[in-house]
């Protein structure tokens, strides 16, 4: 019988078990719409009664990008950040170069425009990256 549990599945594909700890992963994962790191999602766990060891964590949250149920952003600091995708529509990221914040938008005017270069080209556009690095208010020197 086939799960329609979308982390069992995955877990199932992957040829790994089904855990506490790695549904604890996926729950973490959902529970904000933070963009973390693997060792801040790894800590908050730990918060909990649960353990749950940082292997655990950090092979749960690859297993969970390859199967796009996490989207993993790279920010060029070499500190990848995670973000689930449940529910969550396109959207592209302001990042602040001194503290890390990210912010979110999306811009009409910019998606069209990179689909119709990208047809300009003759070839159908699969997925794009867009970050904008910036300083943020708290960052800016007065
Ligand atoms: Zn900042
Ligand atoms: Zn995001």
């Amino acid at each position: 019988m086939a799960s329609t549990d979308p982390l069992k599945r995955a877990l199932k594909k992957e040829g790994l078990r089904y855990t506490q700890q790695r549904q604890s992963v996926w729950d973490e994962l959902c529970a904000t719409d933070d963009h973390r790191d693997a060792e801040e999602i790894y800590l908050a766990i730990r918060q909990s009664e649960l353990h749950v060891s940082r292997a655990t964590v950090y092979r749960t949250i690859d297993v969970l990008v390859k199967n796009k149920m996490v989207r993993k952003l790279d920010l060029g600091d070499g500190r990848a950040r995670y973000e689930h995708k449940m529910n969550a529509t396109h959207h592209d990221h302001l990042i602040c170069i001194q503290c890390g914040k990210i912010e979110e938008f999306v811009d009409e005017v910019i998606e069209s425009r990179q689909d119709e270069i990208v047809k300009n080209f003759g070839y159908k556009l699969v997925r794009h990256i867009h970050q904008l690095f910036i300083i943020c208010d708290e960052c800016k020197t007065p």
